[in-house]
């Protein structure tokens, strides 16, 4: 299995799966279709599928161009999101399989929180996970249509992947992210450290997707709300008193959303 990463508008991301076996592939978020069907050509594959992790407008405006192209193309996305997702023809939910051809293998992890249909595409055998705008490098998605305690829970589940397992989100957010990481907590060297890495391929015009879990509970803020310098900070920026994990991710998504 072959994972292409294909830039979209200004700073989304979409995936090209490929299966090299039998030449078909999956797409995750065609926010545009032109990108994506550039890459499905230049990789000589078959679309077999669309796999949207949410509704939201920059991740599914590709899909009718897409699917009008491949007529076999199944399109998937949350049961909930039924009615939302253009051109769906498949309706899933938490812990459906999903397979592409030989290689592509995929378990559907429902993350609510960014939106109440929000899910993640996890590839175990390939260790790589698909999270849109749950979870972000060291950063996580805004909270349009869920709570603090889901969105909390929904990082919470993803940071639990195998650590070595590869992300690949839904917008190139990294490096403010960890501008806003190194602010709520300033001694961590992880975070100084992975600063350093992003801004040496973003300078070289390189992606910054495929970091791995393990990035994530080192540098991550909005999982690490049991560390005293990330509870500190959200006393301070959002007047935060409780050590509940969820209220503690309240107070940082609040101060975040302010800036
Ligand atoms: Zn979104
Ligand atoms: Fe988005």
């Amino acid at each position: 299995m072959r994972i292409v990463t294909v830039p979209c508008r200004s700073d989304n991301y979409a995936y090209l799966l490929i299966c090299e076996e039998t030449k078909k592939a999956a797409v995750v978020d065609p926010s545009e279709a032109a990108p994506v069907l550039a890459a499905i050509d230049a990789a000589g594959v078959t679309c077999a599928a669309i796999w949207n992790t949410h509704h939201h407008y920059d991740h599914i405006e590709g899909n009718e161009a897409i699917a009008k192209k491949f007529s076999e193309c199944e399109v998937v996305g949350h049961k909930s999101d039924r009615g939302r997702i253009p051109s769906q023809t498949s309706y899933v939910g938490d812990g459906d399989e999903l397979t592409v051809g030989t290689q592509i293998r995929a378990r559907v992890l429902f993350n609510p929180g960014h939106t109440a249909g929000a899910i993640s595409y996890f590839l175990e055998s390939s260790s790589a996970v698909f999270t849109g705008d749950t979870l972000f490098a060291a950063g996580c998605g805004r909270l349009f249509e869920g709570t603090t305690e889901q969105m909390h829970a929904s990082l919470t589940s993803l940071t639990e992947l195998p650590p070595a397992t590869r992300v690949y989100c839904g917008h190139e957010y990294t490096e403010s992210n960890l501008r806003f990481a190194a602010a709520v907590e300033p001694d961590n060297v992880a975070i100084a450290e992975r600063i350093a890495a992003v801004e040496g391929k973003r300078a070289e015009g390189i992606d910054t997707m495929g970091f791995s879990v393990a990035d994530e509970l080192a540098t991550n803020v909005f999982v690490r709300t049991d560390m005293a310098q990330v509870r500190e900070s959200a006393r301070r920026e959002s007047g935060i008193t409780s050590t509940e994990p969820s209220e503690i991710f309240a107070g940082l998504r609040a101060w975040k959303d302010r800036l």
